[in-house]
């Protein structure tokens, strides 16, 4: 019910202000023989279709139609004329709004100049079907009549659409005003139109009707589409008013009122055809000027945002220009840029040369640069920026230049020094880790994981260069013994003395590891079994001949590698060797014989100890 009712409320306030501008019209012309100078009621119903929702245009144009056989009928008009009155207004503004909402339905008119064209044009058409079809309808059917008819509907339509629609659409955005207009302004502005207006049309001694042009001008300058509509339709009223007053510069032209209303018709019309583009072409220049200004407004908060600045070199001029961002970078306050020299001394001396050669190369070449270098602000802190750009190609109003953009990655320098730190103590680390995993605790040497390691790669060598290769494995006699009768910490002590005392008998490439308790082995990368049997003799008599307390001897078992030969089974007959060395009776060497024959597998196929 309640929405009903609200339903009700805007075709009844069209239908009312359909009738209260019929009415006012009417009139305003009373005196002048009927002729209406503006029918502004035409212009109240299509600014009403275009405000509301398709589905509400057959209820908005049934109230209009009721109000305007009412005040056809009020006016003496038979019931067939104002039946036909009525079908030619309501059909004109129905076709006018309909032509209107298809060109562009967004912003019906006020968008572009083609838009203002076009609303000129669909003003023409649709009074001339109104016209036409009032003739029909009309008592005294007459040129004049269709005329007048024609002229009074589309200066209604032109006046009045634009000026409701532009405070209907700011009411529909929430606003009571349009935007940038003040309540005063729109007053102050008007009242000078009326009383200028007053003043040209209550005297007709003078041919004053320039001077309302220049009102309207002012008015269209403060308020645009709203001070032409609204200027030239206070114009209107008041000339309209005048007329009836037999009074206005019209008065000075020596012809019949039907005459006088077309030149008043003529001059209205001339006044808003002047206003309106002017009205547009403000509208638009503003909207462009707020959307630049928008856009500078995102890029510097952009440029704040990423710490990257802009800046052109004008090679015609060497002027150069900077962002407000390339200020910060710099540490200078944001006024003029410096000129190209010190724009240079602005860097690192050390890094000075290498910019200005960049630059150069890319002015002498015509292409891009990229580099970084360090900035020295005035107060001496150092900046680090990295800054690419390209070169910019002139045309006809833009010369030939140098377009570059710069950043502050001071912070990223500092964290790329960190991570690299960083990385080089956990590359030292690293190797930490890895040494302690391959190194013996007790002697430093070796441990089984490296020599057993080493041993393969040796072997694997050896595989590939066709070469040689041999072992030994050392183990000290009686060692129960000296743990018994020296403790375990004296028995220590002397397997580190046997670690020293052979790797000191040992070639460079050789490698000692320990590889068990009291045992140890040694890798003899290229030699054969003469050699390794010679070296290990060497220990054997180094670690013999040493005079610290207790004295101990080692035995010893060597084996030369045969092709194909795994580790294993090189390592296991050395050991074989080394319980013939033990059996033997100790502090000897004893030489693996060489395999017959080495399986697929790499195992030994027969051996001999
Ligand atoms: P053999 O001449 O036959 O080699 O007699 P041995 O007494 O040396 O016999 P074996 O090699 O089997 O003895 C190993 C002994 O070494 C057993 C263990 O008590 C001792 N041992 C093993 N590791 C360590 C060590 O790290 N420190 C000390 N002090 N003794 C160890
Ligand atoms: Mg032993
Ligand atoms: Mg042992």
């Amino acid at each position: 019910m309640g929405k009903s009712v609200y339903a009700l409320v805007w075709p009844t306030a069209t239908g009312l202000a359909y009738y209260a501008a019929a009415v006012t019209a009417l009139a305003l012309t009373k005196g002048q023989d009927g002729i209406a100078t503006v029918w502004p009621s035409s212009g109240v119903l299509v600014a009403a279709l275009l405000l509301c929702r398709r589905e509400a245009w057959p209820i908005q144009l049934i109230a209009a139609a009721v109000a305007s056989l009412v005040a056809n009928l009020g006016l003496g008009n038979s019931v067939g004329a104002s039946l036909g009155f009525t079908l030619a207004n309501v059909a004109e503004s129905f076709i006018c709004a309909w032509l209107l909402m298809r060109n562009n339905a967004e912003r019906p008119f006020s968008a572009r100049s083609a838009d203002i064209a076009a609303f000129f044009l669909m003003a023409s058409l649709s009074s001339f079907v109104s016209a036409s079809l009032a003739s029909l309808f009309a008592p005294n059917q007459s040129p004049v009549f269709w005329f007048s008819w024609f002229s009074t509907d589309l200066l209604g339509i032109l006046l009045v659409t634009p000026l409701i629609l532009t405070v209907g659409w700011s009411v529909k955005r929430g606003r009571l005003l349009p935007r940038h207009q003040t309540i005063g302004q729109i007053a102050g502005m008007f009242a000078l139109v009326v009383a200028v207006a007053a003043f040209t049309f209550s005297q007709s001694k003078f041919p004053l009707l320039f001077l309302p042009m220049l009102t309207i001008l002012a008015a269209v300058f403060r308020l645009g589409v709203l001070g032409a509509a609204g200027g030239v339709l206070i114009v209107a009223i008041v000339s309209s008013a005048a007329i009836t007053m037999h009074s206005g510069p019209e008065a000075l032209i020596d012809a019949d009122p039907m005459t006088r209303s077309l030149f008043l018709q003529f001059y209205l019309l001339s006044l808003f055809a002047a206003s309106l583009p002017i009205a547009v072409l403000l509208g638009a220049r503003r909207r462009l000027v707020n959307q630049i200004s928008e856009n500078i407004r995102l890029l510097q908060l952009a440029e704040t945002v990423a710490n990257v600045g802009h800046w052109r070199l004008d090679l015609t001029t060497q002027a150069i220009s900077w962002s407000p961002e390339v200020f910060k970078i710099h540490g200078m306050h944001d006024a003029s840029p410096p000129a190209y020299d010190a724009a240079i001394d602005a860097y690192h001396p050390d890094d000075q040369g290498f910019v200005q050669a960049k630059l150069a190369d890319a002015i002498d070449h015509h292409r891009g640069f990229e580099f970084r270098a360090r900035i020295v602000r005035p107060c001496g802190q150092i900046r680090y920026v990295f800054s690419r750009g390209e070169f910019d190609g002139g045309t006809s109003d833009r010369p030939l230049g140098l377009f570059g953009v710069i950043q502050d990655i001071t912070t990223q320098v500092a964290y790329e020094e960190k991570l690299r730190e960083a990385a080089e103590l956990a590359a030292q680390a690293a190797d930490q880790a890895q040494i302690l995993a391959e190194t013996d605790q007790l002697t430093g040497i070796a441990n089984r994981r490296r020599v057993t390691v080493f041993l393969e790669k040796a072997i694997a060598d050896a595989q590939s260069s066709n070469g040689t290769l041999s072992i030994a494995v050392l183990d000290i006699d009686h060692f129960k013994a000296i743990n018994d009768r020296y403790g375990h910490m004296a028995g220590d002590q002397v397997i580190c003395r046997v670690a020293t005392d052979a790797s000191r008998q040992l070639r460079s490439d050789d490698m000692l590891g320990r590889i068990g308790g009291e045992e140890f082995v040694i890798v003899f990368p290229h030699a054969d079994a003469y050699i390794a049997m010679m070296i290990a003799e060497r220990v054997r008599k180094a670690v013999e001949a040493s005079h610290s307390n207790p004295s101990v001897t080692i035995s010893t078992g060597v084996a030369q590698w045969a092709r194909g030969e795994t580790s294993d089974s090189l390592l296991r007959r050395a050991d074989d060797a080394l319980y013939a060395a033990k059996r033997a009776g100790r502090n000897v060497l004893r030489l693996s014989a060489k395999p017959h024959r080495i399986l697929f597998d790499g195992r030994i196929a027969e051996n001999t100890a």
